[in-house]
């Protein structure tokens, strides 16, 4: 049977476990034999025990794990051909050609990458001496499926990624306390979240919690977003609201365009609205946990849908990434989700917001 490796990379997200159990089950129910590459990138890169033969029990009990259990990592070697060229061969020598990754844009970009360069690969090593020409032979092409694994939902052409929902959840919980003490006292609470570039999370734990004002990178505020935000939240004092939650999203924070820091926001809900504030980053408890129901649906369907999709492809297909629209499992071109995602990053960058907006929400089609 033919034999197909999942792996995981990039930043850890929930049910990514649950992902690989379904690669790994739908591999084995197809009469392929499975394998899970350790660490990400570095596991192909070092070989040996980081590429494991999976059975069915392997991967028992993943579906309701946080993070994931095959491990993640950052892999510098693997941005350099060299390394890829070692990950080519430690591939071959378990005869591997078919991978599906589980991860960001960053890991999706390298994945297709390495199939590009694959055939090239399968040259150097023989020219090399490093493996013979029969044994690259039947592996000419690689096989590369990607599944969207992040907190951030930053990826365009999918209404989800795996691991947002959660995120969203442990998000909402954690402001259902805050809000429990902030009401007690009256006091205002702002509260930095995840999302990296995407406000995503900030956007939806706004909608979800109720918040009185919210930051995020692709709406930056007015030039006179201190009189606004400060006129709102003393708006909502008068109509008896005993509490304030701002949130403010990474890349509001972070981004040199868009520099919001809480503490500033501390500043001026203290100093002109005179409320008691304090300051709460959430931090890495929005990356953990138990994956919630929709992602361990989302994590299933679409771990059954790669291992379908590496069966149906040939030389010709273009790799592809499933992605959920409108409530239905697709397939889209990879190298086109990541283009997307890169265009709305530099549309941001460049202070287009309006198509920042709509980018995020873009369909494309094959
Ligand atoms: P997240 O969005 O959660 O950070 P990500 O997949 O975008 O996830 P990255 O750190 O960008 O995370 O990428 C993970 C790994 O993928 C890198 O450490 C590297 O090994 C590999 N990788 C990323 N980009 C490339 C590239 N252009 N070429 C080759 N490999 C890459």
């Amino acid at each position: 049977g033919k034999k197909i490796a999942v792996m995981t990379s990039g930043g850890d997200s929930p049910g990514m476990s649950g992902a690989v159990r379904a690669v790994v089950r739908q591999t084995l129910a197809s009469g392929c034999i499975s394998f899970a590459v350790y660490e990400g990138y570095q596991g192909l890169v070092d070989g040996g025990d980081m590429i494991k033969k999976m059975a069915w029990e392997d991967v028992r009990g993943w579906l309701s794990e946080g993070g994931t259990l095959i491990g993640t990592a950052r892999c510098k070697a693997f941005m350099e051909r060299p390394g890829r060229l070692t990950a080519a061969n430690n591939m071959i020598e378990k005869g591997i050609d078919a991978l599906v990754i589980c991860g960001g844009d960053g890991s999706l970009t390298g994945a297709d990458k390495f199939r590009a360069e694959w055939p090239g690969l399968m040259d150097e090593l023989v020219q090399k001496g490093l493996r013979k020409e029969e044994e690259v032979r039947a592996h000419r092409h690689l096989n590369i499926v990607g599944l969207v694994g992040s907190i951030d939902n930053d990826l365009s052409g999918t209404d989800a990624t795996i691991g947002c929902y959660s995120s969203l959840e442990r998000i909402c919980q954690a402001i259902d306390y805050i809000d429990a003490t902030a009401l007690s006292h009256q006091r205002a609470f702002v509260i930095e979240v995840m999302g990296r570039h995407c406000g995503w999370l900030a956007l939806m734990a706004g909608v979800s919690c109720g918040a009185d004002f919210i930051f995020i990178p692709e709406n930056p505020p007015s030039e006179n977003w201190e009189d606004d935000m400060c006129n709102v939240v003393k708006k909502h004092r008068e109509m008896g609201k005993r509490k304030t939650i701002i949130i403010v999203a990474e890349g509001a924070h972070d981004r040199q365009l868009n520099h919001i820091s809480p503490n500033q926001v501390k500043d001026l809900l203290s100093d002109r609205v005179g409320l008691d504030t304090r300051v709460t980053t959430l931090g890495h408890v929005q990356r953990g946990g138990p994956p919630s129901a929709y992602d361990r649906m989302l994590a299933t369907l679409q771990g059954v849908e790669a291992v379908k999709a590496v069966l149906d492809s040939t030389p010709e297909t273009e790799s592809p990434v499933i992605c959920i629209v409108e409530n239905k499992i697709v397939r889209k071109p990879l190298v086109d989700a990541i283009a997307k995602t890169k265009e709305v990053a530099a549309m941001i960058e460049r202070k287009d917001f309006a198509g920042a907006m709509k980018g995020r929400d873009a369909e494309f089609e094959e």
